[in-house]
């Protein structure tokens, strides 16, 4: 059961502080660089899967509309 308060607490002190907080109220500590770099690697494969998604249901939604209006047309 303690690994869901760490989401809350300082990864420096393990002191509990508020999700958001940038600076560590206990040790000082720059929790906003701690948070980033490992957010940020994330972000970039989210974007990228994001993007690769986007790109083939778009192929596909695009192939259904071409396939339905030439089939349809007659
Ligand atoms: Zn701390």
């Amino acid at each position: 059961m303690s690994l869901a308060k760490t989401a809350g607490a300082c990864p420096f002190c393990k002191e509990p502080i508020h999700p958001q907080a940038v600076k560590c109220k206990h040790c000082q500590s720059d929790l906003n660089a701690a948070t980033k770099s490992k957010s940020s690697r994330f972000t970039q494969y989210l974007t990228f899967r994001n993007g690769f998604l986007t790109g083939v249901i778009f192929s596909i939604v695009m192939a259904i509309l071409l396939y339905v209006q030439f089939s349809g047309s007659k």
